[in-house]
């Protein structure tokens, strides 16, 4: 996928690193997120706002498969967004994590929170893969956009690995019988 010009510093910025930044008066800009941080920051008139780039770093999880995560550190005015997600080319794909913190917050007490969640989703295994079944009896993941189906049916993501609902559905039905309870949660929230 094309890089885009982020219209502040001209920097050609890949698309998981560009805010689509709407002004009141209908003006519609594209920025690159250290721009983006910096307008806010500007806006607010919050000077001390740290708008660093956080370098992407390699995880293992427990069945020994490596995972790269990249850092998106969202300036929000009052708070901190810090996402970490992994790529598939430039788009963000498989595991993805998000903390909200407080605008006075430390950047890098926030990243250490955030690792320490990312570690604890990575220990756990929800699905064998190969054999198509639901391990334990909760499965957790999260809920994105299924191109194939137009948006009429959900695509998860549990593991990181993408499962269609298709897919989900024929490992539910080993299970024929038994009650469940779905439950739905912000992503900043720890399932
Ligand atoms: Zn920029």
């Amino acid at each position: 996928m094309a890089h885009e010009r982020c219209e502040q510093c001209g920097s050609q910025t890949p698309p998981w690193d560009i805010i689509h930044c709407g002004s009141g008066d209908g003006h519609h800009e594209l920025l690159c997120t250290v721009c983006f941080n910096a307008r806010i920051a500007e806006s607010t008139g919050f000077a001390d706002f740290e708008n660093v780039r956080l370098d992407p770093i390699r995880m293992i999880d427990c069945q020994g498969e490596s995972h790269q995560f990249h850092f998106q550190l969202r300036f929000l005015g009052d708070r901190i967004a810090l996402d970490a997600f992994e790529l598939r080319g430039e788009i963000r794909a498989g595991y993805r994590f998000q903390l909200i913190g407080e605008a006075e917050d430390d950047v890098f007490v926030l990243l250490g929170r955030l690792v320490e969640k990312m570690r604890r989703a990575l220990s756990v295994r929800h699905i064998d893969f190969r054999e198509r079944r639901i391990i334990d009896s909760t499965v957790r993941g999260h809920i994105e956009w299924d191109a194939s189906h137009a948006g009429r049916l959900p695509l998860v993501v549990v593991d990181g690995k993408e499962v269609s609902w298709d897919d989900l559905g024929q490992m539910l039905m080993s299970m024929e019988g038994w009650q469940f309870r779905l439950d739905i949660a912000d992503p900043s929230e720890e399932l």
